[in-house]
C-alpha cells in the first residue's frame, strides 16, 4: 500500500519498482509514481513528506517511459525463431499475456498487434494500443523484448501511421491487389487475359525448382500464367511499400510481413514460391509470409478441414520458407489447437503465430462468470447485431444451435464459450457491442464492461494465462 499525505491509498505493483519510479493502482485506474526530476507530467503529491508526481498513463508519459526504460519500447523481434502475436483489442490483456511468455520464454511476444479494422471497431489508435503494452511491460517488469505489429495494413498512409507511432513490424495486406477472379477462369480466358512478360517467362515458364526434401515445384504454362495474373500486382505493391516506406536512407526501419492470406482460395505451393522468389529477386527483405493455408481458419474456433492434408501442405510451405530463410506466419491462430502440433513440427520451430479474438472471448467469459445479468443483456444484443457484424468477418455460424439464454441458469452461462456458434456470435460482434449507445448518448455496455474487467483483473489474467498458455504449449509440442 502506498499513501499520499492527503490520505489517498493505492496498491503498489511490486514488479514495477525501479529507481524513483513505480506503478500503483486504485479501484479505477493505474498511475506511475515518479520522482519529479524524471520529467513525467501529472499531479504533484507528497508521501511521507517526499515529493512525487502521480502521473496518469497518458501517451505523453508512455513516450517518456519508453525513453527512460528501453525495454518498454517495442523492438524488431521477428528474427527470433518463435514469435507470437497476441492482439489485445481491449487494452487489458497484456498482464495475462506477460505471464504466459515468462512461463514460455522460448517464444517472443508481439503484444501490440492491431489491424485498421480492429482500430476502427474498437475506437482505438495505434498510439493507445502500443501505450497499453508499454505500461503493462513496465508494470510486470518484462525485460526480454516484444514487438509491435501494424497488422493487415493496406495503404502507404496506413503504413506511415504505424511507423510514425514506433511500430516495429508492418504486415502488408496485399488482398486488394490479388485477383480472386482468375482461379475460376477457363484456360482460354486465362490465355486471353495474360500479357506476355518475357522476363518472368525466362525465369519460370516450364521450369522446375527444387525446394529441398525432394519437393520440386514446376510451372507449366497454365499454372504460370494464372500465377502471374493473380499475384503480379500484389508483388508490385509489396516492392513499392518496401522501397518507399520500410527503407529509410538505406536502412530498414521495421520487420516486414507479406500477407496473402485473405484470398478466396488457398495459396498453392507454386504460387507461394513465386511470391517469395519474386520479392527476393526484387530486393525486398521480408521476415515472414502469411499464405492462405488449406481448410478454414475461422475466428475463435478450431481449424475446420482435413488435418492430414494440412500437415502435408504445411511441410511444403515450410520448405519454401526455409529455402529463402523467412518464417511462415499463421494468421487467425486463435484456438487452432488441432493444427498446432503439425505447424510446430513442420516449421521446425521457426514460426510466427497470430492470435487476437480469443482474448476478447475470455474477457466475455469472465463477464458471464461474474455478472450474469450483464452477460445476458450483451448476449441478446449480440443476437440482434450478428447480421451486421458478418460484413466484417467470414464465419459459418448457425445461430439456431445456440441454446436460448433464458433457459440457462447463471452458472451455465460460461459453458456457452465451449460452443463454436456461441463463440462466433460474441467474437464477431465485439465492435458493435463496445460502441452501442444508450438513448442518452452514453455507451450501452462499454463502461460497465470495463468496470467489471478492472475489478476482476486478476481473474482475467488467470483465464488468459491458462488459455493463451495452452496455445504456446501446443505449438511448442509440449
Ligand atoms: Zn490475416
Amino acid at each position: 500500500m502506498w499513501k499520499t499525505d492527503d490520505k489517498r491509498e493505492f496498491d503498489v505493483y511490486d514488479l514495477s519498482r525501479h529507481d524513483g519510479l513505480f506503478m500503483v493502482g486504485d479501484a479505477d485506474r493505474d498511475y506511475l509514481v515518479a520522482d519529479p526530476k524524471l520529467g513525467f507530467s501529472g499531479e504533484k503529491v507528497t508521501s511521507a513528506k517526499k515529493e512525487w508526481v502521480l502521473a496518469p498513463l497518458s501517451h505523453e508519459n508512455a513516450c517518456i517511459l519508453r525513453r527512460l526504460y528501453p525495454f518498454t519500447a517495442p523492438s524488431r523481434v521477428l528474427e527470433r525463431d518463435k514469435t507470437m502475436g497476441v492482439g489485445d483489442r481491449l487494452g487489458i490483456a497484456c498482464d495475462g499475456h506477460i505471464r504466459v511468455f515468462k512461463a514460455y520464454p522460448e517464444i517472443t511476444p508481439v503484444f501490440a498487434q492491431q489491424s485498421i479494422r480492429e482500430l476502427t471497431l474498437t475506437n482505438r489508435t495505434f498510439e493507445d494500443v502500443l501505450d497499453s503494452a508499454t505500461f503493462a511491460v513496465f508494470r510486470n517488469d518484462f525485460e526480454t523484448g516484444f514487438g509491435a505489429d501494424g497488422d493487415h495494413l493496406k495503404t502507404p498512409a496506413e503504413v506511415d501511421y504505424a511507423l510514425g507511432c514506433g511500430y516495429t513490424m508492418i504486415t502488408l495486406d496485399c488482398s486488394e491487389q490479388i485477383d480472386n477472379t482468375i482461379e475460376a477462369l477457363s484456360k482460354a480466358d486465362v490465355d486471353r487475359k495474360y500479357v506476355q512478360n518475357k522476363e518472368l517467362e525466362s525465369i519460370y515458364l516450364n521450369k522446375s525448382f527444387d525446394v529441398g526434401e525432394g519437393i520440386s515445384i514446376h510451372f507449366d504454362e497454365d499454372l504460370f500464367r494464372r500465377t502471374v495474373l493473380i499475384y503480379a500486382k500484389a508483388i508490385d505493391h509489396a516492392v513499392s511499400i518496401f522501397n518507399t516506406k520500410l527503407m529509410v536512407k538505406g536502412t530498414q526501419v521495421a520487420d516486414f510481413e507479406i500477407s496473402i492470406d485473405e484470398t478466396m482460395t488457398p495459396t498453392l505451393p507454386a504460387q507461394h514460391f513465386f511470391v517469395a522468389n519474386e520479392l527476393a529477386r526484387r530486393g525486398v527483405h521480408y521476415a515472414t509470409i502469411a499464405p492462405r493455408f488449406c481448410g478454414e481458419f475461422q475466428k475463435g474456433i478450431d481449424y475446420i478441414g482435413d488435418l492430414d492434408q494440412f500437415a502435408k501442405e504445411m511441410k511444403v510451405h515450410s520448405e519454401i520458407a526455409r529455402r529463402f530463410g523467412y518464417k511462415l506466419s499463421i494468421h487467425s491462430g486463435s484456438d487452432k489447437f488441432s493444427i498446432f502440433p503439425s505447424a510446430g513440427k513442420e516449421t521446425r520451430g521457426r514460426f510466427h503465430l497470430k492470435t487476437a479474438g480469443t482474448n476478447w472471448l475470455e474477457a466475455m467469459k469472465l463477464v458471464a462468470m461474474k455478472d450474469p445479468s450483464l452477460y445476458r443483456e450483451v448476449h441478446k444484443y449480440a443476437l440482434t447485431a450478428f447480421k451486421a457484424a458478418t460484413k466484417y468477418y467470414h464465419v459459418t455460424t448457425d445461430l439456431s444451435k445456440i441454446p436460448c439464454i433464458d433457459g440457462l441458469k447463471d452458472e451455465e452461462l460460461a459453458g456457452l464459450f465451449k460452443l463454436n456458434d456461441a463463440r462466433q456470435l460474441i467474437h464477431i460482434t465485439y465492435g458493435l457491442i463496445l460502441n452501442e449507445k444508450a438513448p442518452d448518448g452514453s455507451f450501452l455496455f462499454k463502461d460497465r464492461l470495463y468496470r467489471l474487467w478492472r475489478a476482476n483483473r486478476e481473474q482475467y489474467s488467470d483465464l488468459l494465462f491458462s488459455h493463451i498458455g495452452h496455445h504456446a504449449k501446443a505449438i511448442l509440442g509440449k
